[in-house]
């Protein structure tokens, strides 16, 4: 087997990468407004409850109808899910891990047509739904692998004993409940979905409500590539509908689950209690939100600095859970990054993404163009405005990318998780305080520190708690195997997507000893 190499982004200053990009929004465009069943056990359900997915830059755009799920599509899914489970769980490792490298090789034919819908669906950008598709080949590819060198490999840790045959198997848990969000539509919902297959495990796919058109496209994708019938079912549905019916269900005993803060809580504590006839503890895998920070120290490549601030603040429009929305600064230096930082935003603009020029797109709906648009106020009062917040949400959600500067630690724009392009600037005293105010949030997911002095970077490395640690570089842009990726405190179980661990938790580790 090939070892794994991330999947190179596009370069799309070569033309003929353009002009592939090019004839597939044409084709995609060609096919919005199109109706989307369910799936369960393989069939295709259509229902008379549909809810539309929309695209962000041009709000009176459909871009597919779904089919949506209630609590008895929810119970067949479930159902079928179970089923199956005893057919694919004893499937050989092998033949799983096959199934992803073709899904992979297929979504690297197809990457252009992935990269389209994501960028009508999500309101990505061409290179951010370039890094998506990327992400979500780099996934299969590296579980694939990882589930065979685990399943290969697990006996010869063990220590030998004269006169005994002891053997290590990693066998599946079951059902899984995996409930993605909409902001790597592509990878996340890909990912998740899986390393619960290749470990084993049958799922219930429900994917976010604002997204749901790629998650289907991607499950045909799997089918295309030899999924058998039952092993994930598509469900799309509100989450606050079916969400607690899933998640409770005797039958689920795993749920997956890339989200909000409040989400998740909800769901690590319905999980928690055992259903009528449950006969297993729920395990919960949450990845949840960020208040990710990027701390200058006085001394540092202050032009590095402030590029990694503005690309991790912007990209997306900040929408992605390891954004830099504080950036903590020594006194010394606070000026000068800031000056620099609105030099910087002033050239990017937000529009239709369909137009290369723009930076970033829109906002993925309303509830977001309207949350973002509170902190906007919450900001004003709490510290200056410097640049951004313009808006303009006809007919797309389009909000300027904006920086406050002068914000206290303890400020909401300074605790909160916003999801969007908003900027807070802390001064800092020394960099030890910069630190303190870097840990002082609920989260630990992501964060950076550009410094030159070697006693601060070691300070940073033992005391900066978050579990994606950024040395003079930005903190978004993990790439898979490279970077695994998950965080601590209130940003989840750490559980690493795109590590070497993140399949054990969708196995459980049987020991069977023979005495010869
Ligand atoms: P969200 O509102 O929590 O939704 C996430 C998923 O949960 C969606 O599929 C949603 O379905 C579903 N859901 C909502 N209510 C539910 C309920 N009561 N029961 C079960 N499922 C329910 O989050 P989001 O807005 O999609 O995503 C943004 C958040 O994700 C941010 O906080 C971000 O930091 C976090 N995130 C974290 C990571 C990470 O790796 N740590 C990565 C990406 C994003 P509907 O769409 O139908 O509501």
């Amino acid at each position: 087997m090939k070892p794994y190499r991330p999947e190179p982004f596009t370069d799309f200053s070569d033309t003929e990468n353009h002009e592939a990009l090019a004839a597939s929004i044409r084709l995609v465009q060609g096919e919005l407004g199109r109706e989307y069943p369910l799936i369960i056990g393989g069939r295709r359900i259509m229902t008379e409850d549909t809810f539309n997915s929309i695209n962000p830059s041009n709000s009176s755009q459909i871009i597919g109808t779904m089919s949506k799920a209630n609590a008895q599509l929810a119970e067949q899914a479930i159902q079928s899910a179970g089923e199956t489970f005893q057919v694919w769980s004893q499937t050989p490792v092998r033949e799983r891990a096959r199934l992803l490298f073709k899904a992979a090789a297929i979504l690297r034919r197809r990457k252009h047509e992935f990269n389209a819908w994501l960028m009508l669906e999500a309101g990505k950008p061409r290179a951010e739904a370039d890094a998506d598709t990327a992400e979500a080949i780099d996934f299969m590819e590296y579980y694939g692998r990882q589930m065979i060198e685990m399943s290969e490999t697990a006996s010869s840790k063990l220590v030998w004993m004269n006169g005994e045959d002891n053997d290590l198997q990693y066998i599946p848990l079951g059902v899984g409940v995996v409930i993605p969000p909409w902001n790597f539509p592509l990878a996340i919902m890909a990912g998740m979905t899986t390393a619960a297959v290749v470990a084993g495990n049958t799922v219930v796919l429900k994917p976010a409500s604002a997204t749901p058109v790629v998650a289907f496209k991607f499950i045909e994708l799997m089918e295309e590539a030899g999924m058998p019938a039952g092993v994930a079912q598509f469900l799309p549905g509100s989450g606050s509908e079916i969400g607690d019916f899933l998640v409770t269900h005797k039958l689920t005993r795993f749920i997956s689950f890339t989200g909000s803060r409040e989400v998740g809580q909800r769901i690590f504590e319905l999980s928690a209690k055992s259903a009528p006839g449950q006969i297993w503890l729920k395990r919960f895998v949450g990845e949840l939100g960020g208040k990710d920070a990027i701390v200058v120290d006085g001394e540092a490549d202050l032009e590095a600095a402030a590029r990694a601030i503005v690309s991790s603040a912007f990209g997306y429009s900040g929408q992605k859970c390891s954004a830099c929305s504080r950036a903590i600064v020594h006194h010394k230096v606070y000026d000068a990054v800031l000056e620099r930082c609105i030099e910087l935003t002033a050239n990017l603009t937000a529009g239709d993404v369909l137009d290369f020029g723009n930076y970033t797109g829109p906002v993925i709906d309303r509830s977001a163009y309207n949350k973002i648009s509170g902190y906007m106020e919450t900001g004003a009062s709490e510290g200056r405005l410097m640049l951004g917040g313009g808006k303009a949400d006809t007919p797309g959600y389009f909000i300027q990318p904006a920086i406050f500067a002068d914000l206290g630690p303890d400020s909401v724009l300074m605790q909160e998780e916003i999801f969007g392009p908003i900027l807070a600037f802390c001064k800092a005293g020394s960099f030890d305080e910069a630190l303190d105010i870097a840990n002082n949030t609920d989260y630990g997911l992501t964060g950076a520190v550009f410094s030159t002095n070697p006693s601060h970077l070691e300070a940073a490395r033992s005391r900066f708690h978050v579990g994606n640690l950024y040395i003079n570089r930005k903190c978004t842009g993990a790439i898979v195997g490279v970077h695994p990726f998950g965080g601590f405190n209130m940003s989840g179980t750490d559980s690493k997507a795109g590590g070497p661990d993140y399949l054990l938790q969708f196995t459980q580790l049987k020991l069977i000893s023979e005495q010869l």
